[in-house]
Parts: structure tokens; sequence; C-alpha cells
């Protein structure tokens, strides 16, 4: 098995570097020589000067600290920052004097948020086959976000499991009704081994978002999730759900996945009797902030390009990966272009975004207030903190051959492969959806999802130098979409 992953592994590099050796043959656009007789001139992309300064702000960024400082005070000295906490409002102080202090102009921009605290959350299964007398068995669970509660003593109910949707749907009514469902539909761990970690949590996280609704559809009283996630450490993993118009909100969480295979194997066994306690609340909205940070552009002020992560966190951990990591390196980009005093044309604009994990008020929030700017690019990163590749590109085709002489400064540091996708980042979606060519470093995300949502989302799953080499992605690629000197095509 472990040999067998290596092998794949092994083969997705040997294709990325065969990929970035390809992109560094290709003649650089930026290098055109002006006396060349050309009949149709290559239009000069990057001036020398700019790619020059790409190459210093990168060998700056692998040398700097700046970034881990910051999601290491994110994590560590903040803590949780779930939308509507006292830590998120303390994450936008220090985040907006942070910004201020290497010399952007910040604005805090509000942004009303959903105010959801997680209360007990316990269960523990009370009757099943082969049950000892007189003994429960520990259900390890986590309520989803959004949950409403159980009654305060908790509720008790048979509990069953079924793989997927359809195997719900096929059950009649009076099977599901008045009883716990629980999904038993399993991460795809070997898909995250082979580098498409983000396609295993998409076909997963279906359940986590729809499950209880679909389950209240057919009077369940209660829904579980199998964590969405691919660690063998017992341990939950929490995120969103959305609850339907059409059916009762009823109380939802995640189990961990070895007690999902629990549940499951005793179900099949016979009669399973589960007593579960959740007390989430769901307080007044709370005000908070989007917090921006400009450099002004020096020719082209009123075109912008935002730089970006999310501020807000899950509670259970301290949102290192998710996504302190990713304002940090958004504000390092910042901190580098103004350290070696740096003059983007165009405007950089950092965005810690508030409210990414439940409900993305702050992205609604910005496309509302400023949609009607000149944004000119786009970039969010909210993949982790591990070791870049490249770039992802949600534009035209035209976009990735333009940006070729900056995969070959990126792939100085192993961040070469540009590639075109469908979507980049949840805050930056509106923007997307109205034609803002948007971007993302490109994450090794094998071990993201171990972590994700999770109590062990923690600083230590940060490697300095791979959020280095995350900082020069963005660093490097904000500078150069400031002083491309052509239009991006949309
Ligand atoms: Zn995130």
């Amino acid at each position: 098995m472990r040999l067998c992953s290596i092998a794949v592994v092994a083969l997705f590099f040997s294709l990325w570097v065969t990929q970035a050796f390809g992109q560094q043959q290709t003649p650089q656009l930026g290098l055109t020589s002006a006396s060349s007789p050309a009949p149709s001139p290559t239009p000069i992309v990057f001036s020398a000067q700019t790619l020059a300064d790409l190459k210093r702000l990168q060998e700056a960024a692998l040398r700097s600290d700046y970034a881990y400082r910051q999601v290491a005070h994110l994590a560590n000295n903040v803590g949780p920052r779930l939308s509507g906490s006292a830590q998120a409002a303390k994450a936008v102080e220090y985040v907006a004097s942070e910004l201020k202090a290497i010399g952007c102009e910040v604005q805090l921009e509000k942004v009303m948020v959903p105010h959801w605290v997680r209360g007990e959350e316990t269960a523990a299964l009370v009757q099943f086959p082969g049950q000892a007398e007189n003994t429960t068995q520990k259900i390890v669970l986590t309520a989803l976000g959004a949950s409403v509660a159980t009654p305060p003593e908790g509720l008790t109910s048979e509990v069953f499991a079924v793989k997927n949707f359809d195997e719900l749907k096929a059950l009649p009514r009076e099977k599901v009704a008045g009883k716990i469902v629980l999904f038993n539909y399993p991460f795809d761990k070997q898909m995250a081994a082979e580098g498409r970690a983000g396609e295993a949590y998409g076909e997963a996280v279906v359940y986590r978002s729809d499950g209880p609704s679909a389950a209240a559809r057919l009077r369940a009283v209660a829904c579980l999730i199998r964590s969405v996630g691919g660690a063998d450490y017992r341990l939950p993993h929490t995120g969103l759900t959305d609850y339907a118009n059409d059916a009762p909100k009823i109380p939802a969480a995640a189990v961990t996945a070895e007690d999902a295979d629990l549940i499951a194997d005793l179900a099949r066994q016979g009669l399973v009797k589960m007593k579960l306690v959740l007390t989430p609340q769901t307080l007044p909205e709370v005000e908070s902030a989007n917090v921006i940070g400009d450099i002004k552009g020096t020719e082209h002020p009123e075109q912008v390009i935002i730089v970006s992560g999310h501020l807000d966190s899950w509670d259970l951990g301290t949102g290192a990966i998710d996504d302190g990591a990713g304002v940090a390196v958004s504000m390092e980009a910042a901190n580098l272009i103004q350290k070696l005093h740096l003059k983007p044309k165009r405007t950089i604009r950092v965005i810690a975004w508030m409210n990414e994990e439940n409900g993305s008020a702050g992205s609604k929030q910005y496309a509302k207030d400023h949609g009607k700017e000149n944004h000119f690019a786009a970039m969010e990163t909210d993949n982790g903190a591990g070791h870049p590749i490249g770039i992802h590109i949600k534009g035209k085709p035209e976009v990735k051959k333009m940006l070729a002489p900056v995969a070959a400064v990126l792939q100085e540091s192993g961040a070469g492969t540009l590639d075109l996708v469908e979507h980049c980042g949840a805050d930056i979606e509106p923007l997307e959806k109205a034609g803002v060519p948007s971007f993302s470093p490109i994450q090794d995300s094998r071990f993201y999802f171990n972590y994700h949502h999770t109590a062990a989302d923690t600083l230590d799953k940060i490697v300095p130098k791979e959020l280095a080499e995350n900082s020069v992605v963005v660093a490097v690629l904000a500078y150069a979409l400031a002083n491309m000197e052509q239009p991006l095509p949309r």
C-alpha cells in the first residue's frame, strides 16, 4: 500500500517536473528583443526591471520569517476565530494594526456575521448487539456548524447507517421517522494521496451540507455524518451544514471515521440505540469586518489586485492551516513589496476575509460594496500551507501564456506549473463569476484534510520553509500582475 502510493506520488512529481521544464523552454514573452524584425511583434508583457524585481521578491520571501510570525500570532496568541467570537474581533484588530505598520492604507469594512456557539456534545450507544450488562459505548463526535440543539437532556433513539443519498431514498419513510440517520460516506484517502484531495473533499462534503435536511425530510430526529477528512486518529471534523428551507432543522454532528464504522457494523447486526446530547446555540448576529489594506498603484491606482485569505476559522483547533496561513502569506506579499521599496503600478489590496467558514458574509458584503470597481485580478490562498508547485488560473487560456515568464521565475522555488481551473477560492467567487481573472497557489494538499476543521489544525502543522514558498508564489504573482505591461484578457 505504502510503496504503491509513493510510486504514484513520484509519478506526479515527475509529471510536474516535465511540465515545468516545458515551460522554461517556451520563449519568454517579456524578453522579445525590440530590434528583431518579426512580422507581428509579440507585445512585451513584463519589463526586464519587473522580472528582476520578481527575483528579488522571491529571494526575500524565502529568507523572511514574517509570514510565519503572523500565522503563529493568529494561531497561538489569538486562537480559534469563529465568526462572532471575541477572538475573531481580536484578529481583525491585530491584522489591521500590522497592515498599518507596514504602510498599507487600511479600512475595516463592516460585515454582519452569524454567531453560532458550540455547547456540550456527547454521544453513547446505550443498546447494541452483544452489549455487556450496564455498559455503553462512547461515540466521538462534534456538532456541525449551524446545528440546532437536542433537548438539554439529550435524545435517545435508534441509529442506523446508510452509505449515500440513494440508499436513504430507497428506504420507506417509517424506517427513518423518529430515528437517527448516519451517512457513512468515506472520504477517499487514496484520491487524496494521489494529489486530488480537493476532489475527494468535494465528493464527501455534500453529506455534511445536505445530509441533515435529506434525513429530516423523512422525519429523522437527528443526523450524523462520517467526518469529511483523512486522518485515522479518531478526530471529528466539523464544518458548516446547510439546512434547506423545505425541511425541519434537526441536530447534526460529525462522528469520527472510526465511530462511523463502529455504528455501521453494529447496526448491521441488530438494533442500536444512541443517546445524543448537542447544545449549540445560534445567538444574534454580530458586527464584524473584512480587513482591507491597500498599497496604492503609482500608474493605475484604480486597477485593483486582490491578495487574500480568510481570517475566521473553526473553533476546534486554532485555525493555523485554515486559514491563518492564507492571511499570513497575503500580509507577507505586502510586507516584502514595502520592504524592498517596490512601486506597484496597480493597487495591491490585501484582504483578510471574515466569515468564509459559516456564511461567506465577508465575501458577499465586499462584492456588494466594491462590485463596480475595476478589479484587474483576484487571488486567494485557502488550501493550507503545503509546498506549492505553481498557480491555478481561472481565466482565458491566453493568461497562462502571458504568465510564462512568471512561471520561469517561480520554477526556481519549485512552483513553475500553471494550470487552468474552474474555481480558485470561495471568497473571490463573486469576482470570478463577474469575469475577474482569478488565481490561487497550487498547494500540496495530500495531508491537508487530515487536519482540516479538527482540533489538530494547529501551528505545528506548518513547515516554515513551505509557508515561505507559498509567500514566494503570492508575492511574485501579485507584483507581476500589478506591473504587467498588458491588460489580462477577459
Ligand atoms: Zn478555509
